[in-house]
């Protein structure tokens, strides 16, 4: 007979947790070892669902993987219920991580993961400014100042030696938000229009726009942005010129041609698949990356499961090292 029951606990880690256990600085860490891993073929994501599900105006879906390297196996759940904020009180991006066991298919852990999805998105756009941008970047420009904003200039404040911070938003009315992370920074603040963000060295773009803001002729040579706002089939937030002129890396090149920035240069024949890299392949050292000052670089992050089984995974561990893991027969 087969015993059912053994081994079957659940560590359950809270939303409310998730803040006292989870740094910038491991997130940072667990996404890097991820695309790593899935540019060595040692970590896949599966293709992600995401559906209109015709209640609450809901997108709801699965993110989910497996990597072998870290034998992190599982799915992120959740997605976006935009009335929650008015309605309920409560956030609008909705989601909770699953950790399977991959030797067994038993489940391991159930993370809140709204926070972790700020942390995991921001650790991916740092990880791509400190393997692309030029070591000597000074100037940093916001592009979008909700929600995610905040913590992407947070984490990449922490890499490299900025001195000042640019924003530019459709609603001017919520610079403050970015205003405020530079000033906690001690660093000085100024808005720009577009064609300001010519100043910058590094450009980081997280909207929720469906058409292109940040036009070729808006950026110099030698800068590297990180589009992190497109995630789905429709959106867009830079020109597809500019993706013809710059060296391409993403986290998945499949996600990068389907429902991240570079769906709109494919389609206008501007570039093809081959031209997208894997930021992994950087970090292992098997794409040269940046190859001169003058190169703009363009990371098309589009957030895969991967990001967020890694952090989840680290949280569990965090957890059981302080003693806050709650323990669930199952
Ligand atoms: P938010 O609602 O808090 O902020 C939205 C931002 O987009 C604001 O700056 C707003 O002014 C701007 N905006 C809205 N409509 C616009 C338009 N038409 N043109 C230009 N700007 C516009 O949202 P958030 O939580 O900060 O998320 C921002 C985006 O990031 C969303 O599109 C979200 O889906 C995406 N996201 C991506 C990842 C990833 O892994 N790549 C992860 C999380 C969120």
């Amino acid at each position: 007979m087969f015993d059912t029951v053994k081994n079957a606990g659940v560590t359950i880690v809270p939303e409310s947790e998730i803040a006292g256990l989870m740094t910038r600085e491991a997130a940072f860490d667990a996404v890097e070892k991820t695309f790593a891993a899935m540019a060595s073929d040692d970590a896949y994501n599966f293709p992600v669902v995401r559906e209109a599900i015709g209640h609450a105006d809901a997108l709801y879906g699965f993110k989910g993987g497996f990597d072998r390297t870290g034998q992190t196996l599982g799915l992120k759940a959740g997605g976006y219920w935009p009335n929650n904020l008015d309605t309920h009180g409560l956030i609008n991006h909705q989601s909770t991580v699953f950790l399977f066991d991959p030797d067994t298919g038993r489940v391991k852990a159930m993370v809140g993961g709204n926070l972790l999805t700020a942390l995991r998105t921001a650790a991916a756009s740092s990880v791509s400014i400190r393997h692309l941008a030029r070591k000597d970047a000074k100037v940093i420009a916001m592009v979008g100042a909700g929600h995610q904003a905040r913590f992407q200039l947070q984490t990449a404040l922490e890499h490299r030696d900025f001195d000042k911070v640019i924003g530019w938003n459709l609603h001017p009315e919520m610079l403050p938000n970015i205003e405020q992370v530079a000033r906690d920074a001690g660093l000085p603040f100024q808005a720009v229009d577009l064609p300001g963000l010519r100043e910058a060295d590094v450009i980081i773009t997280i909207t929720s726009s469906f058409a292109a803001t940040v036009m070729a002729d808006h950026v110099s040579p030698g800068t590297h942005l990180a589009c992190m706002g497109t995630d789905t089939a429709g959106k867009q937030e830079v020109d597809p010129n500019l993706l013809a002129k710059a060296r391409v890396f993403t986290d998945e090149v499949a996600q990068s041609v389907s429902i991240g920035e570079a769906q709109h240069a494919i389609a206008q024949g501007l570039i093809t698949t081959a031209d997208v890299h894997q930021i992994g392949a950087v970090i292992n050292g098997t794409h040269p990356g940046r190859a001169t000052d003058d190169d703009i670089t363009l990371f098309d992050g589009t957030g895969v499961g991967l990001q967020d089984l890694a952090v989840a995974a680290r949280v569990v561990e965090l957890a059981v090292e302080k003693g806050v893991a709650t323990q669930v027969d199952f």
